[in-house]
């Protein structure tokens, strides 16, 4: 073999090489893209103990702690002291957490304390990096009613409005849910969490919830187990179902046409809650899925282990379809 061949070869490695770097290049645009959306949060350790990093606004994390003789774990989290025992038969402890969408720090702190059965306790002291994401605008046209309220209904939306968060801020000691969570309904995500509203050309709150495509009648299942923690008709929320998966975890099912449900309830994974519908401030039959946890409102996609359609990359998030037009 003689030089001017070794050349070529070594040319044509390097081609390939380059060839090879870029795709490797789109691949990490790709990856860059999809980090801006939530990823589903893992399946808690059976030992050890968990603490993620990076966390992000307006999104649920999980920390665990498993470890043999466990009898508590004290989480000391953005101004809240709270314990929370391993269930029965079980020495791990998941706890969900998370940061307001409109959080400012740049980081946090998270403090443990874990005790032991035989008495003895430990202290773990951690900062958690805060991280924003680039949320879409979206633009809606709805009733004006319900961009301006009547001035009859302020007092009632006031009312509703302190209902909801008496109910989101408690937090119950049995644990009912495990993750992945189930998804309520099968459609489609037409409007993801984290979108900053202009309805009607007025700039309004983000949707701090998901949209699913669904069709008036169609079923909506409770996300896991739970206590029906309040039945109600809201003017904004319509006919709604709020389900109490314990240590300070809700599903909100919003704009329901029937609720199937009664307060004080115990329902199952995937227990049907109610029905589709259009109730209150919604532009068409869908389900809007609010989720809480330790009272802020935040993005229960993360809970569902997997990547549901509408949060991938590349798929259009707004479309013109009818489909698309129902929400809020
Ligand atoms: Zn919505």
């Amino acid at each position: 073999m003689n030089h001017r061949i070794l050349k070529t070869i070594g040319l044509r490695a390097l081609f390939f090489m380059v060839a090879g770097l870029l795709s490797a290049g789109a691949i990490n645009a790709d990856y860059a893209r999809a980090e801006k959306i939530p990823s589903p949060l893992p399946p808690f350790s059976s030992r050890g103990l968990f603490v993620p990093e990076t966390i992000w606004a307006g999104e649920p994390f999980l920390i665990s702690f498993g470890a043999e003789g466990l009898r508590s774990l004290e989480v000391i989290w953005n101004g809240k002291r709270l314990a929370f025992a391993p269930q029965a038969g079980e020495e791990t402890c998941p706890v969900l957490l998370a940061v307001s969408l409109t959080e400012k720090a740049a980081s946090l702190p998270l403090i443990l304390q874990a005790r032991w059965t035989d008495g003895t306790t430990r202290r773990y002291a951690y900062r958690l990096s805060v991280r924003k994401r680039n949320y879409p605008v979206q633009r809606i046209t709805v009733d004006a009613k319900y961009v301006t309220p009547p001035e009859e209904e302020r007092e009632r939306i006031k009312r509703e409005r302190a209902q909801l968060r008496a109910v989101i801020d408690r937090i119950s000691p049995a644990r009912y849910w495990s993750l992945p969570m189930l998804r309520p309904v099968p459609g489609e995500v037409t409007s993801r969490y984290g979108l900053r509203r202009v309805i009607n050309g007025q700039e309004r709150a983000p949707h701090k919830g998901v949209d699913f495509d669904a069709n008036e009648g169609d079923p909506v299942a409770a996300m896991d187990r739970g206590v029906v923690a309040l039945t109600a008709e809201h003017y904004y929320n319509g006919k709604i179902v709020i389900v109490d998966h314990g240590f300070g975890v809700y599903s909100l099912y919003l704009h329901l046409s029937d609720i199937a449900v009664k307060q004080g309830q115990f329902v199952g994974r995937g227990e049907r809650i109610g029905l589709i519908g259009s109730t209150g401030r919604s532009t068409g039959p869908h389900l809007h899925l609010s989720f809480a946890v330790w009272g802020d409102m935040v993005d229960g996609a993360t809970c569902m282990g997997e990547r549901l359609p509408g949060y991938i990359p590349g798929v259009k998030e707004q479309s013109s379809d009818e489909k698309a037009k129902r929400q809020l």
